[in-house]
């Protein structure tokens, strides 16, 4: 009898946050995984930024597969305050992971990058090609050129050694398990948890800037499932764009007023234009990941929202706030 094929470990750094949280949910439903070891880290696994910290963890998992979500993040304000850490700490886990996966024979690397570190000054939309057509938006330099590295680095690794390393690109992730700080957090996240307050105290919802920017939002259970495809079934080096639709753009000022609505928040909305708007818009195109998977269907940002809402109230005690 042929001799039983070594079980795959697939580990996910990152494991503990809002889209790790959401690849342990769609694996524990997951046919295939059963068959695999899946392992989700947090940093209290070993800190990423340290090349010792992470060759431990490579020793004690031996993994076969990574996706690799693990990173320095945040909203607007935070990434303008912190450039210099941004930079550094993603700069370094990357770095660390990449080169313990080649040291360690992994098959497969999936990194993650965002949609807010392609060039500033554009054609919309922006697609995979575009990546380092000209400097990012000078609010989030750090984050975005150590993002951008990953890219580079992926093709430097496959020609030079072999190593199928990708990367995805997802426009705002959102759902449970985000991070509702008001500061530091991303913009769902955080009006969530204004209006929540806004609503306990019988208090205005202040919204910061005019609320007219575009966005795309992917609901993180969507983004896991992608990502979970992307580790079985895309072979190519270079990254895809992991979104809804152009045509699912919605304004700031959209998403506050369906946030309110699924808070039953009766109150005023008002916005606060002395805060900074960020990129007007950063429309992403879906086309790639629409020939490869030209059925799948996202969530319903409303219903998205419904359920972020609804689970940060009920966990409002633990949740990341
Ligand atoms: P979260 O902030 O929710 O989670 C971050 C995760 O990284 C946590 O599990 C955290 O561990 C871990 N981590 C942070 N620093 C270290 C470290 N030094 N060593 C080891 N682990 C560390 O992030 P998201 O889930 O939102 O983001 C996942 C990926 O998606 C990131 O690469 C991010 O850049 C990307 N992305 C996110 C977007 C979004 O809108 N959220 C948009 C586009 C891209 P612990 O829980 O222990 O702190």
């Amino acid at each position: 009898a042929a001799m039983a094929e070594k079980r795959s470990v697939i580990m996910v750094t990152g494991g503990t946050g809002l889209v790790g949280k959401a690849i342990q949910k769609v694996v524990e439903q997951d046919e295939e995984a059963k068959g695999e070891i899946w392992v989700f880290l947090s940093s209290k696994d070993g800190d990423l930024v340290d090349r010792k910290a992470t060759e431990a963890i490579f020793e004690k998992h031996k993994p076969t597969h990574i996706i690799h979500l693990a990173a320095r993040v945040g909203g607007l304000f935070h990434n303008m305050a912190k450039k210099v850490e941004f930079f550094r700490e993603n700069m370094l886990m990357n770095d660390n992971i990449m080169e313990c996966c080649r040291i360690y024979g992994v098959k497969k690397l999936v990194s993650c990058l965002s949609t807010c570190i392609f060039p500033d000054k554009t054609t919309y939309p922006i697609d995979e090609t575009m990546l380092h057509d000209g400097p990012p938006h000078g609010s989030n330099l750090g984050y975005s050129i150590a993002k951008r590295m990953v890219d580079c680095m992926n093709h430097c690794y496959n020609e030079e050694y072999g190593c199928q390393f990708t990367s995805l690109i997802p426009t705002n992730v959102y759902g449970p398990h985000d991070n509702f700080n008001i500061e530091n957090g991303h913009v769902i996240p955080g009006l969530i948890h204004k209006c929540y307050l806004a609503k306990q105290r019988g208090e205005d919802m202040v919204l910061w800037g005019s609320g007219k920017p575009m966005r795309q939002f992917i609901f993180s259970e969507d983004l896991a499932r992608l990502t979970v495809w992307v580790l079985r079934e895309y072979k190519e080096i270079a990254p895809i764009i992991l979104s809804v639709g152009e045509e699912d753009e919605v304004s700031i000022s959209d998403v506050a007023q369906m946030i309110c609505k699924a808070s039953g928040f009766e109150g005023k909305l008002v916005y606060d234009t002395a805060k900074a708007d960020g990129q007007f818009k950063k429309t992403a195109s879906n086309q790639k990941l629409r020939r490869y998977l030209p059925d799948y269907k996202f969530k319903p940002i409303a219903e998205g929202i419904q359920e972020s809402v609804e689970w940060f109230a009920a966990n409002y005690e633990a949740a990341r706030k």
